[in-house]
């Protein structure tokens, strides 16, 4: 098993499911079907796979125990700091800069990488952790190139850069690799490794969750973005049950935030897990 994530997370996620699935049948505060499938829009559509932990949070709020903090959820610490971080080795990353990840999301990723690279294939991480100062970096200098206005305008910013404080690359679980933008996928070099990815990722808890999907909301595909799921999945979770609008920080243009709800159409604007993944965990814990 390359991946050791906290047992008791995965036993909570997995009883809130059980009981979510409960209550899909009689709880009165269940979304309506029309909620469930959007509207022309593809607005309020849920295409995130633990909705039923949804369901949960409207009726059991005090069962709900959140692992993570809304500090580290909207980046804001210092990842060469905490212990819950670690650099990723230096073969492994892009150019000079040190890179950081969750340890068992490190521990999975130079486990993935040194199996690619027995199969001859060359992975390297381009960007991994960024905390919320550096997603403000890249914020506004998007911000600044694009002239449109108003919610208009971060819908623009959107297209490539995540909000401050609501991107996943703030949580220590994601990495983009290097040389797998969607424009490069026909270099033959860059075909291997994405088919490679797609093939092997799913062993070492690695999945692209900005699919091709088009049901999906959110940001468009990016074949570049790997997360780690059994800790992305949790943060995932707490992250909608601790974060409102009011805890969004200020940066420019976060005044629309909830206009376009974006924790809504961003943070479960991602593509469903494979079965293979939820299976591969569920046999952990059962052998643990
Ligand atoms: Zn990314």
């Amino acid at each position: 098993m390359y991946y050791h994530f906290k047992t008791h997370c995965w036993i909570l996620g997995i009883g809130v499911l059980i009981v979510g699935c409960q209550l899909e049948g009689s709880s009165s505060a269940s979304p309506s079907q029309e909620e469930l499938q959007g509207d022309a829009m593809g607005h309020n559509k849920h295409t995130y796979d633990s909705l039923h932990a949804l369901y949960l949070l409207d009726s059991l709020d005090s069962l709900y125990l959140p692992t993570f903090t809304l500090e580290e959820l909207t980046g804001q610490l210092d990842f060469s700091e905490d212990t819950n971080f670690r650099a990723i080795a230096r073969d492994y990353c892009y150019g000079s800069r040190t890179l950081y990840l969750r340890q068992e999301a490190c521990d999975s990723l130079e486990a993935m990488f040194k199996a690619a690279k027995k199969d001859g294939i060359k992975l390297l991480v381009r960007s991994a952790s960024r905390d919320y100062q550096q997603q403000c970096y890249f914020w506004n200098r998007d911000w600044k190139k694009t002239g449109k206005r108003g919610a208009e305008k971060c819908l623009d910013v959107m297209k490539i850069v995540a909000m401050p404080g609501i991107s996943r690359h703030h949580w220590g679980t994601e990495v983009d690799i290097d040389g797998l933008g969607n424009r490069y996928h026909k270099a033959t070099e860059d075909n291997k490794r994405y088919a490679w990815l797609k093939e092997n990722a799913l062993r070492f808890g690695y999945y692209q969750c900005y699919d091709g999907d088009t049901s999906r909301t959110g940001y468009q595909e990016e074949t570049w973005h790997w997360s780690f799921y059994p800790t992305g999945q949790k943060m995932t979770q707490d992250m909608l049950y601790l974060m409102t609008y009011g805890d969004i920080p200020e940066f420019s243009g976060c005044e629309h935030a909830e206009e376009i709800d974006v924790i809504q159409h961003y943070i479960l604007g991602i593509g469903s897990v494979p079965n293979a993944l939820v299976e591969t965990i569920q046999d952990s814990i059962r052998t643990e």
